[in-house]
Order: C-alpha cells, then sequence, then structure tokens
C-alpha cells in the first residue's frame, strides 16, 4: 500500500486541489500533506533586498495557517517545517516509508531547481515522484501549439487559446483525508521573526487589509462578483487606484495558490449564466489570460527572463545611480503618481496595475535605472509577487520583452489627470501636498511662489522638485534605446 506525502507550494488550497485529489484516487494508508518555510526564500536578492519582505511574509503564514486548520476539519493536518525542502522532506520520508511524493510544478529556475534536487534524493531512495501543473486557467498539454511554438505576442496566445482551447472543469474538493501517522511531529508555523522581518500592524490607509488563504479568497470572490457585482463594471473601473472594489484584488491569493485561476472562471461563467454577460465579466477572464500568458513564457524562455537584455536580448546600458533609485523607492521623485504609488508600495505591499505601469515607465524610460532593480524592489514588497507576472511585466515596461511596439513611455503629468482627475488618490499618499486645490496637484513644479504660500507648500523643501526634466529625460533614454536597437 502506498504512503503519500504531498507538498504544497504556491498552492495552498484545498479546492481545485489536483495533488490531493490525485493522491486519495491513489487510496493510500497515509497522506502527509506538508509545508516547509524554505530558508532560501527568506534570504536576499542580488541587490541586497529582503526576498521576501514582511507583508508576504504575513500573507504566508496566514495562509498556511488556514490550510492548517483546513485539513485538520477534514481528519488530516499539516505538517510544517523550516529549512530546506528537499532536506525535510527526506527525513520524512525515511521515518514514514513514503512510497510516492506529489507535488505541483513550478515554472521558473529557483523553483525548479528546488524540484531537482530533491528528485535526486527521492530517485536514490527509489521513491515515485508524481508532478502536477495546476497554476494557471489553461493546461500546458492542452494548448493549441507546444510551448516552443508559444506565440510571442499576447494577442496571438489570446486568439488562438480562446478558438482552440478549453479550461477544464475544476478538481473536486475533498470532504475526508486519511489520518497522519501517529505521534508524528507538526512542527510549528513561524512567526515574522523567525524568518528574520519585523512584526508590524497593517496600514489601514492600504486598499485592502488582505488576509491570506483560501478561506478569506472565497470570501473576496463572492464578494466581488455575487455581494456587490462589481465585476460587472471591472472593465470602467479597473484602471483606479483608490479603494477596495475597482479590481478584482484576487492577486495575492492567485500568487500562494489560495484561489485557482479555474475556480474564478467557473464561478464567472455561473455569475454570466444567472446575472449579467458583458465586456466586464470577460474582460477578468482576458486578465487571466496575461497571467496564464506570462508563466508559459517564462516556461518558453526560462532564465531570460531574469537578464538584464531581457526575453529580446537587448543590450541597453542601464544605469545602476543608488542615488536616484533610492528616491524612487521612497517616493520622493517630485512627480506625485509617482510617489502616492511608491509610497503605498512601501507602506502596504500593493500597487494598482496602473500605478505599475506608471512607476516601471517612469523608472526605465525617464530615470534609465536597470529594470531588474525594480524587479526586484517590487519582488521584495509585492504582497502579491508572482514570478512570472512580475519579470514578465518588467520585461515588457523596460522595453526588453516580447513587446513589438519598441520605446513606449507612459506622460505621467497626463497619466495623473485621466486616472486620478480630482487627485484623491494623490491626497491619500501624499499629505505635504494634500492641501493643494484642484487640477494643480498634479504639477505641483508650476506653482508660482504666492501659490506655495497659499497651499502651505514649499517647493524643494516640503516637497521636492522634479529630479528630472519630463520630457528631455524621455528623449534621452529614448536614444539610448534606439542606439541599442538599431
Ligand atoms: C511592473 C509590473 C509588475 C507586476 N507584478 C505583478 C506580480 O508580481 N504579481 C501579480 O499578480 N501581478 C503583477 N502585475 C500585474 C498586475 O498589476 C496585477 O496582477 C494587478 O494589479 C493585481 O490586482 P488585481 O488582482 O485587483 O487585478 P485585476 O485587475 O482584478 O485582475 C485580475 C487578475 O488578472 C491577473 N492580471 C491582471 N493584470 C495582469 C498583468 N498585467 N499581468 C499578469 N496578470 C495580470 C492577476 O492575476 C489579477 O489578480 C504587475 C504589473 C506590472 C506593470
Amino acid at each position: 500500500m502506498a504512503n503519500i506525502l504531498i507538498w504544497f507550494r504556491n498552492d495552498l488550497r484545498l479546492h481545485d486541489q489536483k495533488c490531493i485529489y490525485r493522491a486519495i484516487s491513489a487510496e493510500p494508508k497515509y497522506i502527509i500533506p506538508f509545508y516547509c518555510f524554505d530558508d532560501r526564500t527568506y534570504t536576499q536578492t542580488s541587490f541586497g533586498f529582503p526576498k521576501t519582505g514582511k507583508y508576504r511574509a504575513k500573507l504566508i503564514i496566514e495562509s498556511v495557517t488556514d490550510l492548517q486548520k483546513s485539513l485538520q476539519k477534514i481528519g488530516s493536518n499539516l505538517v510544517v517545517k523550516k529549512g530546506k525542502t528537499e532536506e525535510e522532506i527526506s527525513k520524512i520520508v525515511e521515518k514514514y516509508q513514503i512510497t510516492e511524493v506529489y507535488f505541483s510544478k513550478e515554472a521558473t529556475a529557483e523553483e525548479r531547481a528546488m524540484e531537482k534536487k530533491l528528485t535526486k534524493i527521492l530517485d536514490k531512495k527509489q521513491v515515485k515522484i508524481k508532478t502536477f501543473w495546476q497554476s494557471t486557467l489553461y493546461f500546458p498539454d492542452d494548448l493549441p501549439f507546444s510551448i516552443k511554438e508559444l506565440p510571442d505576442l499576447f494577442t496571438n496566445f489570446r486568439k488562438q487559446v480562446e478558438k482552440k482551447a478549453e479550461v477544464y472543469n475544476t478538481f473536486k474538493t475533498p470532504s475526508s483525508l486519511p489520518p497522519l501517522p501517529k505521534n508524528i511531529d507538526i512542527g510549528k508555523i513561524p512567526t515574522l521573526s523567525d524568518l528574520g522581518l519585523e512584526e508590524f500592524t497593517k496600514d489601514d490607509r492600504g486598499v485592502l487589509t488582505f488576509m491570506g488563504g483560501e478561506t478569506e479568497a472565497i470570501k473576496r470572490l463572492q464578494y466581488y462578483l455575487w455581494e456587490t457585482d462589481n465585476i460587472s463594471n471591472y472593465k470602467k473601473t479597473r484602471n483606479g487606484m483608490l479603494g477596495g472594489d475597482y479590481s478584482s484584488k484576487f492577486s495575492p491569493w492567485l500568487a500562494q495558490g489560495c484561489l485557482s485561476p479555474r475556480l474564478i472562471y467557473t464561478e464567472i461563467e455561473k455569475y454570466e449564466q444567472e446575472r449579467v454577460k458583458n465586456d466586464s465579466t470577460y474582460w477578468l477572464i482576458f486578465e487571466l489570460l496575461w497571467r496564464d500568458f506570462f508563466r508559459f513564457t517564462c516556461l518558453k524562455y526560462g532564465n531570460s527572463v531574469f537578464h538584464k537584455s531581457g526575453l529580446q536580448n537587448i543590450q541597453i546600458p542601464w544605469q545602476e545611480n543608488q542615488n536616484l533609485f533610492e528616491l524612487w523607492c521612497q517616493g520622493k521623485t517630485g512627480y506625485p503618481l509617482i510617489d502616492a504609488n511608491m509610497r503605498e508600495l512601501k507602506a502596504t505591499g500593493f500597487m494598482s496595475n496602473r500605478g505599475r505601469q506608471n512607476v516601471a515607465s517612469f523608472l526605465t524610460k525617464n530615470l534609465g535605472i536597470n529594470w531588474q532593480m525594480g524587479a526586484e524592489w517590487f519582488e521584495s514588497l509585492l504582497i502579491d509577487y508572482d514570478v512570472c507576472s512580475n519579470w514578465g511585466n518588467w520585461n515588457y515596461t523596460a522595453g526588453v520583452g516580447n513587446d513589438a511596439r519598441g520605446f513606449r513611455y507612459f506622460n505621467i503629468p497626463k497619466q495623473s489627470k485621466d486616472y486620478d482627475y480630482q487627485g484623491d488618490y494623490l491626497r491619500h499618499w501624499l499629505p505635504e501636498i494634500a492641501s493643494i486645490k484642484g487640477e494643480k496637484i498634479h504639477e505641483p513644479w508650476k506653482l508660482s511662489k504666492e501659490e506655495q504660500t497659499q497651499f502651505k507648500v514649499q517647493l524643494g523643501v516640503t516637497y521636492p522638485r522634479p529630479m528630472v526634466d519630463f520630457f528631455k529625460s524621455v528623449k534621452h533614454n529614448e536614444k539610448v534605446y534606439l542606439g541599442a536597437t538599431r
């Protein structure tokens, strides 16, 4: 009779959980659900930021706690260790005569390296390994092309997938699991300080008080679709920046696998049948396709998504000026839209999609700074950090990804007016300029001496002057870019 260990990774849920579903079907004596806080995930990035910052670490702790409780309710438990995953699994395998280990496959280098190390150890012990892909809406085997032939442009990918592929039904949530071996050491879920991070209280200026775990993820799904009908307006509101409702906020739960994209899809289909089907309900699925696209792109291109020259191998002479970079990180650039977004990220771990596109454009197209530094800053702070979505989007915005449009930049002052016309978002995050009335808040550098006195703002003292001239800096960096691509 088999004894199975399930290694939970970024799939912290019981619904639509292929590993569990398959493990139960094998009718083993034991199933040992296992999670490891791997020390390598809590080190530093190459530019010296915490690899998993406190916001995401807390969300992971909450997610693991929730999973453990859910497993207890169905007669099992979650064994939790801290250390090196392959070594911790190896100890359990020895002690409990595990015959098979199941886990979800990942797309990128560090995660796959861990899989390789584990495989090597388990092969020697003649333990069978079964791996499952379950992070995307569509499964790689069901795509109408091989990963090698994956289209480089999103639109081509989307059109073919929508026409020729199917999203499969979700796997059934288990109602019971075989018990664990008697006296097994369940271990202990670490605290933030066990992981070398500082404790903190969540900032109430944030868009949501994100709480990790499948239970909260499903509540959010219910809220966004059935309780508020927000989904039916998503296409109109999705470019917002302030508040909980302008977009789904599913991303932190999707990133940890607390929420399956296929559950979202199934619920949207149901919503479309029972309430309304429109552009907005479609558009959320459209965005999930971007998520799939970046994941498959990482499978296709391997490590080049992390290289400075990106997927297109463009050798741009990026700057690594620490002082300028620091002003961007701390939200002190003198451009209110950039500063508000960067401060939100630092205070809460979240930033809207509109914000992310603008700050990434400013870093690369105005400051000419190495986009990898920005990507690592995001990696450290984002509560919804997802390797493929983060590095894929950074490639795209830096102009080194598979985007045929070349040097594209965001006109920050215009974006500020277009997407925050009243300046409410800016006032929310920048108290030092909150008293500036009307549209003037978007361009404080244009305030006269009298206006500065009137609004109690002193440019260069209470709020910085722009760190670069907007159009001159764009022109300069365009020249650099064109020089590298010619
Ligand atoms: C520079 C940059 C870095 C980013 N880093 C990440 C990241 O680390 N993790 C992450 O989940 N998203 C990332 N995104 C994509 C996007 O900004 C977030 O997914 C979105 O803001 C999350 O909010 P939401 O769940 O309310 O999104 P919604 O607008 O409600 O979208 C629903 C879901 O669709 C997916 N999605 C939406 N837009 C994108 C996109 N451009 N790329 C990939 N998936 C998308 C997400 O899973 C999201 O949860 C990044 C975007 C940029 C420009």
